[in-house]
């Protein structure tokens, strides 16, 4: 068999882990990005074409003349706010991207596929943590992406027998141990990132959007999942597809929440800086707590974090954001 993955978004974040991971595991990954919020070098030696997923002349050519064992799908705009103030870009490069590429992949017989879900396809929980049966209520235009792509993928599955893992994450974070990818985003949204920069120089302070939540020190609780360890459950998921598993969704976190303040204060301890807060009013559909229940990725998967702890998230992301600050400083200079 073919050991040619397509990543597509593999220049992301997390796609960019996962590209480690496959290379990591013998596999060859071929990344598909339009690099817009990616990154050339975060790709490392792997074969990069740019390109757009929603290019069905592109996906055409590229399914006809290699052969793909497996398509990893990372190639999603996240930013929440953003899809509310502008959700047709995100309807159309989502959703309608997404169906671009189920349609090219069926056309060519590529039958197993992993998607990258969220935890926004439950809004706000009503039980924690969550299981993979709970009702999905998002909130917002990113989150009803999310769904929109897993109802796609199961009617597909259903009509034309395509083989799909859908991993919803909860809360993305850290980076590679090895120092060389790590989050880094074009316009930074998300909590530990922007708590690192803080930390390091990069911004004057850190937002704390809302601290009257029903929590022990009234800010939201998130379960936090190390990026690697994400990587690995797509590898996995392609892995038990081929083995012949059910067509389904899972749940990717530790099941350990933690606080915005918590996060916070672990990363003082870890960075040995003072971050500074700023207490700003809630952000639009926050939920108070999002902690999953992963057990079903570890029992039909074999799925065990091999980074659980918070800490250790932080010190990884510490490392990157120390790496980054310094090439900034050094360009400056310059
Ligand atoms: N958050 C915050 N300040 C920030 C960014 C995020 O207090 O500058 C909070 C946010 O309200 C949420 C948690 O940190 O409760 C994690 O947010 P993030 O955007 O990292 O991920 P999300 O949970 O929205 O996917």
């Amino acid at each position: 068999m073919t050991r040619e993955i397509l990543v597509i978004g593999g220049a992301g974040y997390v796609g960019s882990h996962a590209v480690e991971a496959l290379r990591a595991e013998g596999y060859v990954p071929v990344v598909l990005d339009n690099l817009s919020g990616g990154y050339r070098e975060a790709v490392g030696k792997a074969e990069l074409i740019v390109g757009d997923m929603g290019d069905a002349a592109l996906l055409d050519m590229l399914f006809s003349r290699r052969q793909f064992a497996g398509v990893l799908h990372f190639a999603s705009l996240i930013d929440v706010a953003a899809s509310q103030k502008d959700p047709a870009r995100y309807y159309s490069n989502n959703v309608a991207a997404t169906l671009v590429l189920l349609e090219s992949m069926r056309k060519h017989g590529v039958a197993h596929l992993v998607f990258s879900s969220s935890a926004a396809v439950y809004g706000e929980p009503e039980h924690s943590p969550v299981t993979e049966d709970a009702a999905r209520k998002p909130v917002s235009v990113y989150g009803q992406t999310k769904c929109m792509v897993e109802d796609m993928l199961a009617a597909h599955h259903k009509a034309y027998g395509l083989h799909y893992t859908s991993l919803r994450y909860f809360n993305a974070a850290g980076a590679h141990p090895n120092g060389s990818i790590g989050e880094c985003h074009p316009e930074e949204t998300h909590l530990i990132p922007l708590v690192l920069q803080a930390a390091s120089g990069r911004r004057r302070s850190v937002s704390v959007f809302g601290n009257q939540y029903p929590t022990e020190d009234g800010t939201c609780i998130r379960d936090y999942v190390h990026v690697c360890d994400l990587a690995a459950a797509h590898v996995k998921a392609l892995e038990s597809l081929w083995n012949g598993s059910a067509s389904r969704c899972y749940n990717l976190g530790t099941g350990k929440g933690y606080s915005v303040l918590e996060v916070i204060r672990t990363a003082e301890r870890v960075t040995g800086k003072t971050i500074k807060t700023d207490m700003e009013k809630r952000r639009d559909g926050d939920p108070a707590v999002l902690v999953a229940d992963g057990s079903l990725a570890r029992e039909k998967l074999g799925w065990v974090p091999a980074y659980p702890e918070l800490e250790t998230m932080l010190q990884h992301a510490w490392a990157w954001e120390s790496r980054m600050a310094e090439s900034i400083r050094s360009r400056e200079v310059v």
